[in-house]
């Protein structure tokens, strides 16, 4: 069986009395030993809070972005061995706001995720297309050249113990989900194209949904068979909302 998770992005928002308080809540819902792994990637300048509350639980935390560089002078930059020395289990890498906005290629995303994988972190590889992309028929075109620059940069191998989320950028953020259907068959689709370099690693992959994903369609989403859980935006800000997505993932079996 493969892993599940449910991993909470809380993009730019928080503070130190908010964090608080959303993470206490989710302690008391989130049990410490669970088959389906519970995350919340935070800002940076929060990670040493979400250490100081949460190691020792079942819910892991992470970051949203990682610099290709491991030291030196690239100012502004946050590495992988900085993140893995605050305790990181995850990493986000490639979200489509990093794509879109800060112009991340898809080589400088294959570099971060080798850079994740040399710091011993858990990379949450983001893939999915935008809706013009989708409306022109292009979204497998889109999926193979995001997945394709991975294995060109390090080979199937890397994938083993990572996770891939499939995000289409049309429903980040927007309240417009995916069909569970259309999640299926893209998150399929992604397994096979890794399939076609390693058969093993492709059908262990942990492969997320992302995309306005609440307590009300997580059930739907998550019992799809290519589905092994979510990456949660909005819906991660608020405890009862994401402990009830968190829920619906574990109560697959
Ligand atoms: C995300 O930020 O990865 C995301 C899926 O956001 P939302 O759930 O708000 O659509």
């Amino acid at each position: 069986m493969r892993s599940k998770a449910v991993v909470g992005n809380w993009k730019l928002n928080g503070s130190l009395a908010t964090n608080e308080a959303l993470l206490e809540a989710l302690l008391r819902e989130i049990p410490r030993q669970a088959a389906t792994a519970c995350a919340v990637c935070v800002p940076s300048p929060y990670l040493a809070q979400a250490r100081a509350l949460l190691d020792g639980s079942g819910i892991a935390w992470g970051a949203q972005d990682l610099s290709r560089y491991e030291k030196g002078a690239y100012t502004g930059e946050v590495s992988g061995p900085m993140l893995a020395d605050l305790g990181c289990r995850y990493v986000l890498v490639g979200h489509s706001e990093r794509r879109s906005i800060f112009g991340e290629s898809d080589a400088l995303v294959a570099e971060k995720y080798a850079a994740a994988r040399r710091s011993g972190l858990t990379p949450v590889f983001c893939v999915g297309e935008t809706l013009e992309e989708r409306e022109q028929g292009r979204t497998e075109a889109v999926l193979a050249r995001q997945v394709d620059a991975l294995l060109h940069n390090g080979g199937a191998k890397q994938l083993d113990g990572g996770i891939v989320a499939y995000e289409p950028v049309w429903a980040i953020g927007t309240g417009k989900t995916a069909s569970s259907a259309q999640a299926d068959e893209a998150q399929a689709f992604i397994r096979g194209r890794i399939a076609g370099k390693d058969a093993a690693i492709a059908a262990a992959l942990t492969i997320l949904y992302g995309g306005s994903v609440k307590a009300s369609n997580a059930a739907e989403l998550f019992a799809m068979p290519n589905v092994d859980g979510g990456l949660v935006g909005g819906a991660s800000l608020v405890a009862e909302e994401f402990v009830a997505i968190w829920r619906a993932a574990d109560a697959r079996r």
